[in-house]
């Protein structure tokens, strides 16, 4: 650490291999501009909502993923910032599902991996929004859409947790899913949906088709 007479200490880091100084009390986006990486206007939103400036966080042995903006330059630290996720492999048209019964059956089609959780945390520990990411697939694989749309809420797709997942799951787009077909259908709970189905399929009393 070195000194600067306007702002106190500079903080020595490396950002994109580069040795780079900053002030303590910068961004790794407000650094990453200070040392010459254009300033773009109207992209990005500075305030951790947006999910677009995601970086591989190295302190020491330790490695991790952040949003830059909301992360603080540190003595030491080195700083990747990792390209856009990649287009989303999973299609579909919400308008392709003609009604809120046969969800489970397409999300297990759109979705086949994710039931291959293998409970590595690896999703958990990478969202910066503190996301019970890993518990929001298993809802989703369990067919309890509504609650994994609900756990995802405060999701900023930034596709951090996809980039940990060694399943190849994407989670963030399992929660997307659940968040759209939620809003969609006004889904029932699936408890109600089973058993209105049992009902349905139980043999008749006393002879009469049910309506
Ligand atoms: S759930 Fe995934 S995409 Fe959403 S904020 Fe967390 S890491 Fe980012
Ligand atoms: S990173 Fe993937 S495999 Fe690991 S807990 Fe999360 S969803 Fe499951």
């Amino acid at each position: 650490m070195t000194e600067n007479a306007a702002s106190g200490p500079a903080v020595e880091l490396t950002i994109n291999g580069q040795a780079v100084r900053a002030e303590r009390h910068m961004t790794v986006v407000e650094a990453a501009w200070a040392n010459g990486v254009p300033r773009v206007s109207g992209v990005g939103c500075l305030e951790g909502v947006c999910g677009s400036c995601r970086i591989l966080l190295r302190r020491g042995k330790e490695v991790g993923v952040a949003l830059a903006c909301e992360t603080l330059v540190e003595p030491g630290i080195e700083v990747l910032f990792l390209p856009p996720p990649a287009a989303p492999r999973h299609q579909y048209e919400l308008t392709d599902l003609s009604d809120g019964w046969d969800i489970q059956a397409r999300f297990q089609e759109i979705f086949p991996e994710a039931a291959r959780c293998r409970h590595c945390h690896g999703c958990v520990r990478s969202c910066p929004k503190g996301i019970v990411v890993e518990e929001g697939v298993a809802l989703a694989v369990a067919g309890h859409f509504r609650e994994a749309g609900e756990a995802f809420f405060e999701c900023v797709m930034c596709e951090l947790c996809d980039t940990a997942c060694p399943e190849q799951i994407a989670p963030a787009h399992v929660g997307l899913f659940c968040r759209r077909i939620t809003a969609f259908f006004h889904l029932r709970p699936p408890n109600l949906i089973n058993r209105l189905e049992e009902i349905r399929q139980e043999p008749p009393q006393d002879g009469k088709e049910k309506p």
